[in-house]
C-alpha cells in the first residue's frame, strides 16, 4: 500500500476526537508494535513501514518542545476533527497554524479529518473547512475529508489522497 519506504505520519487532535479508532481501522486486526513513549500523551505506532505519531492537542503545553524531536521527517500530518465540537475548534486551528510554522514541518501535507459524520448537528465538512482557514494555507498541500470512525466510512478516502501524493 504505502510501498518499501518509511513514512512517517503525525496524527493530532483533541481527546475524544477518535484518532485512536481512526487508528485501529486503517490496522485492521493487524499486530501492532508500540513503542515506548516519551511524553504519557504521546503514543507512536508502527506499522509495516509507516510510523504513526499521534498526541492529543491542547494538551500540556510543557511537553510541547520536546514533542519536536517527533516533527523531524514527518510527510504528513492528519488532523483530526469531532464535528460536533465546535467550541473547541478555536483551539485545533491555533495549533495547527503554530505546527505548520515549525520548520521540520515545512514539508508535510494535511489530511483533516471531519469525523463523526453520524452525529446529529456536527458541522459539514466545507464548515470546518471555512472555520479553520483552510484555503489560506498555501505551502502545504491540504484536503478535508468526512468520515465516520466507528463505520469507517470515508477513511480510505482520505488514505487515498496520501498514498497518491506518494507517488
Ligand atoms: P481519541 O481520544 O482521539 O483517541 O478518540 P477515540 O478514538 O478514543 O474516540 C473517542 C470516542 O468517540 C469513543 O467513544 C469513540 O467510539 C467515539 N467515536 C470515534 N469516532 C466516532 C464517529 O465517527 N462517530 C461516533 N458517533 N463516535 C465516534
Amino acid at each position: 500500500f504505502f510501498g518499501n519506504e518509511e513514512h512517517k505520519i503525525v496524527m493530532v487532535g483533541l481527546d475524544n476526537a477518535g484518532k485512536t479508532t481512526i487508528l485501529y481501522q486503517f490496522l485492521m486486526n493487524e499486530v501492532v508494535h508500540t513503542s515506548p513513549t516519551i511524553g504519557s500523551n504521546v503514543e507512536e505506532v508502527v506499522w509495516k513501514n509507516i510510523h504513526f505519531i499521534m498526541w492529543d492537542l491542547g494538551g500540556q503545553q510543557s511537553l510541547r518542545a520536546a514533542w519536536s524531536t517527533y516533527y523531524t521527517n514527518t510527510e504528513f500530518i492528519i488532523v483530526v476533527i469531532d464535528s460536533q465540537d465546535r467550541e473547541r475548534l478555536g483551539i485545533i486551528r491555533e495549533e495547527l497554524y503554530s505546527m505548520l510554522e515549525r520548520d521540520e514541518l515545512s514539508k508535510a501535507a494535511v489530511l483533516v479529518y471531519a469525523n463523526k459524520q453520524d452525529l446529529k448537528g456536527s458541522m459539514t465538512a466545507s464548515e470546518i473547512s471555512r472555520q479553520l482557514d483552510l484555503t489560506s494555507i498555501k505551502k502545504h498541500p491540504w484536503h478535508i475529508q468526512s468520515c465516520c470512525a466507528l463505520s469507517g466510512e470515508g477513511l480510505y478516502q482520505g488514505l487515498e489522497w496520501i498514498v497518491e501524493r506518494l507517488k
